[in-house]
């Protein structure tokens, strides 16, 4: 696999950037927003698919995916493991 960027020490680096967040795991818990360095993230409510009006459950969702650096502290902390990742070096191939 190839990689894009070296660490300071010069060991080769293949960010991995978000890609998806899986919102029908995700409890709205915030872990990953407080992360994330980067502001990709930003909690919404979550879209009703039922009956239940009164459901505002709130989820997160992906403002600034641009943004990402591709650390993977956002997977680190998620506990329902929702985050979608896809290598630098795949998405520029
Ligand atoms: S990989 Fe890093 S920069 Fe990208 S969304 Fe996750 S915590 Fe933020
Ligand atoms: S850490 Fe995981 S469960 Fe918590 S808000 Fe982020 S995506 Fe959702």
């Amino acid at each position: 696999m190839s990689s894009i960027a070296l660490t300071r020490g010069g060991t080769p680096w293949d960010p991995q950037y978000v890609t998806a967040i899986n919102q029908k795991t995700c409890i709205g818990c915030g872990r990953c927003y407080k992360a994330c360095s980067r502001n990709v993230f930003d909690l919404v409510e979550r879209e009703n698919d039922d009956d239940d009006e009164d459901d505002v459950a709130m989820v997160m969702s992906l403002a600034n995916a641009a943004d990402c650096i591709g650390c993977s502290a956002c997977s680190r902390v998620c506990p329902k493991a929702c985050h979608t990742h896809t290598a630098a070096s795949v998405l520029m191939a």
